[in-house]
């Protein structure tokens, strides 16, 4: 199946909670989960208790959604959080979090991990001054994220620099506003991962 090109705001109400996938339009008044929390699609009167299957597949669905990642790929990041030493949920999330297109993202270079996934695909940013576009590559300690020496003339790019801190930066990103470069000073702590995922009910839907 292919990527979900459809709105992001039928994915929070198919969730039932804001997923914060639109940047700043999440945290205003027109955010669809505030005007309308209904499930999209025709709603039977009764509404039925989901199952336990549906909570565990609701909850992988939610990690897929965030983070923009297709089925064959989350299967991937599952079985090396299933081979990897220590706790496998929190190994799932630490990859999902060292994505490329998430850490600009987190930088705060894009509203959201769409508009950031666009941005890396489209050769606007760099890892150690090397153009990297795949939004799947995961980030090591000591990374420099830069954007393309090209880009900083651009509209963009400017109104970038003006927004950059509006959010607040993870401790394992350092962020140098001036420049506009990040740099991963850690691997992801638990504390940094995703807190609105409940990785323990994936890995149960995964060990089925
Ligand atoms: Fe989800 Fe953001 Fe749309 Fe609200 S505005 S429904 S949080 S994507």
């Amino acid at each position: 199946m292919g990527r979900y090109t459809g709105p992001s705001c039928r994915l929070c109400r198919r969730a039932g909670e804001k997923l914060f996938l639109k940047g700043e339009r999440c945290f205003t008044p027109r955010c669809a989960i505030e005007r309308r929390r209904s499930a999209p699609g025709n709603q039977s009167r009764r509404r039925r208790r989901p199952s336990d299957y549906g909570v565990h597949l609701l909850e992988k669905q939610k990690a897929k959604y965030i983070y923009g990642v297709l089925e064959s790929q989350f299967r991937r990041y599952m079985s090396e959080a299933f081979d990897t030493p220590g706790v496998t949920g929190l190994n799932l999330l630490r990859s999902l979090e060292r994505r490329f297109d998430n850490v600009v993202f987190l930088l705060g270079f894009a509203d959201s991990r769409k508009q950031a996934r666009q941005l890396v695909m489209h050769g606007h940013l760099q890892v150690n001054g090397r153009k990297t576009d795949i939004p799947s590559y995961q980030v090591e300690v000591g990374d420099v994220i830069s954007w393309k020496e090209s880009d900083k003339t651009t509209d963009f790019y400017k109104e970038r620099t003006d927004g950059i801190p509006k959010r607040p930066i993870p401790a394992w990103l350092l962020l140098d506003a001036t420049d506009m470069t990040g740099r991963v000073m850690n691997l992801p702590a638990d504390e940094d991962l995703q807190q609105a995922i409940n990785s323990r009910l994936i890995v149960e839907f995964y060990s089925r």
